[in-house]
């Protein structure tokens, strides 16, 4: 069983097809109208059969834009703290080679 994907119209096999508006896409074909960044079924909105990103989303009131921004935060926070803990981790592997070297 196999599908024609709506935005490049090529076949799209079970295992990879995203059923979206009643559409068939691949999965790396679903993406923003606006900016072509590839979508999920969790990140996408849709308005009049076309996938937009959260960004991207026509009609957006003031409220959605301010939320959006507030998750754009938490994120860079997020990968901040990330590397913040490689760092250390890293600073911990040296110690310990250090310490290995005094000892023989
Ligand atoms: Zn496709
Ligand atoms: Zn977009």
């Amino acid at each position: 069983m196999s599908y024609k994907c709506f935005a490049c119209g090529k076949t799209v096999y079970q295992t990879e097809v995203l059923k979206i508006l009643g559409r068939e896409y691949h999965k790396r074909c679903f993406r923003c109208k606006t900016c072509n960044r590839v979508l999920t079924m969790k990140s996408y909105k849709a308005l009049d059969g076309n996938p937009y990103c959260q960004a991207h989303y026509p009609n957006v009131s003031e409220h959605g834009a301010q939320m959006n921004y507030g998750q754009q935060e938490k994120k860079e926070e997020q990968q901040e703290e990330q590397q913040e803990y490689q760092e250390e981790q890293q600073e911990e592997y040296q110690e310990e080679q250090q310490q290995e070297e005094e000892y023989y």
